[in-house]
């Protein structure tokens, strides 16, 4: 299973889509996202040389190498982003040749499926925001049905109702961004931003009632005095968790966190290496992991993270506000390990997004995203994104 050509390209701004193909003429599919023409850059040029006519069952070989290669310079982002889209196609070409789904390759199912919860994402047609598109600084835009960072905020028990109707179990919300993003705002919220902050969280908890459970998240942004003062609202709600309420940079700190706060901590999706996890764990400073698989180094490396939380039995929560293989990911491992509890998905992408991009998105059934069907991880790109005009980078025998 010789591999003759790698391709990228950018199929929506962020997102890198990758495609590994095989002289016997099976192609795999991978994916990360952020700065894609630099992921882009690191396969290509660096990647490449290695993997172009290498055997592409050798997943592991291929992952130890290019770890340990990349690490001797100290890598922990790009180069994991680029090892993670590689990674996931290596293991979609094993799955079809297998004719299995990869999860089936991971040890089978534990589960039938992943317990969803909405995050409250969009950016959908909106233009790039003046000055950049920096991550936490998600617009708002203007009121649509599948706008729910709009909705949250604006209808937050209609769309409380609208998700126990969906029988989905969970939403997260981001409500006090607004205010880290005012003048030293990670210094000082104050006590007007809180309850401004809790408004819709107080609305869905009426709404919904205990049918639903509520998350913030934080995107990293405050420091410690003022994460304390959100979760201290944030009791009145009984959230089943705050994320990134607190910059994750300093797990001694997190651990204070979570100490004072009284509430469970989801930690965190801006770790990635697999070292910030060990020391995490080791010093309790999470309630849940919380994993990128298109980040932390793709399948190969997400399942070994899930398993070493379980060691510690510590849940798992997957990451996914970004692209359809990243939800895949997500769910390959999460049906295939015991302790993956959550898996994070936003309604406009799963409905309107992902189907523009690949060839199937899994199911849900009574709030949880089913294990995908079909051998590898079940989608590949749809064609046209890898088609002219689209500009496409092109590594080859
Ligand atoms: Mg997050």
């Amino acid at each position: 299973m010789k591999i003759t050509r790698i391709e990228t390209t950018e199929p929506a701004p962020g997102l890198l889509a990758c495609r590994i193909h095989t002289a016997e003429g099976i192609t795999g599919c991978g994916e990360s996202y952020y700065i894609p023409s630099a992921v882009a850059a690191v396969i290509h040029d660096w990647m490449a040389p290695r993997l172009i006519g290498a055997e592409a069952l050798d997943t592991e070989g291929h992952w130890r190498f290019l770890y340990e290669r990349a690490t001797n310079f100290g890598a922990r982002g790009t180069e994991l982003r680029a090892l993670s889209a590689i990674d996931l196609a290596l293991w979609d070409i094993k799955g079809q040749v297998c004719g299995q789904p990869v999860w089936q390759l991971l040890g089978g199912r534990t589960q039938d499926g992943v317990r969803i919860y909405h995050s409250t994402g969009y950016g959908r047609g909106l233009p790039p925001a003046p000055g950049g598109m920096w991550p936490g600084y998600g617009r708002m835009g203007v009121p649509e049905p599948l706008n729910d960072y709009w909705n949250a905020i604006h209808e937050p028990a209609a769309f409380a109702r609208e998700l126990v109707a969906d029988g989905i179990g969970g939403a997260k919300l981001w409500p006090f961004d607004f205010a880290a993003h005012k003048p030293n705002g990670s210094l000082y919220v104050s006590p007007a931003d809180i309850e401004e902050g809790m408004k819709p969280f107080r609305a869905m908890r009426a709404a919904a009632g205990n049918t639903l459970e509520l998350m913030v998240d934080g995107h990293g942004f405050f420091q410690l005095p003022m994460a304390l003062r959100i979760a201290a609202a944030m009791r009145e709600v009984s959230p089943l968790c705050l994320e990134d309420v607190i910059r994750p940079d300093c797990v001694d700190t997190i651990r204070d966190f979570r100490e004072r706060c009284g509430l469970p901590l989801a930690v965190s999706e801006m770790l990635i290496s697999s070292e910030d996890y060990r020391l995490v764990l080791q010093r309790q400073a999470a309630d849940y992991l919380m994993i990128d698989p298109t980040w932390v180094g793709g399948i190969s490396q997400t399942l070994r993270i899930t398993d070493y939380a379980q060691s510690f039995n510590v849940p798992v929560m997957m990451h996914d506000c970004t692209g359809p293989l990243t939800l895949l990911a997500g769910i390959h491992v999460g049906v295939a390990r015991a302790n993956v509890a959550w898996q994070e998905t936003v309604r406009m992408l799963l409905r309107i997004s992902y189907p523009e991009l690949v060839t199937a998105v899994p199911a849900v059934v009574k709030g949880r995203m089913v294990a995908p069907a079909g051998a590898g991880l079940g989608a590949a790109w749809q064609d046209q994104w890898f088609q002219a005009p689209r500009e496409v980078r092109v590594s080859r025998i």
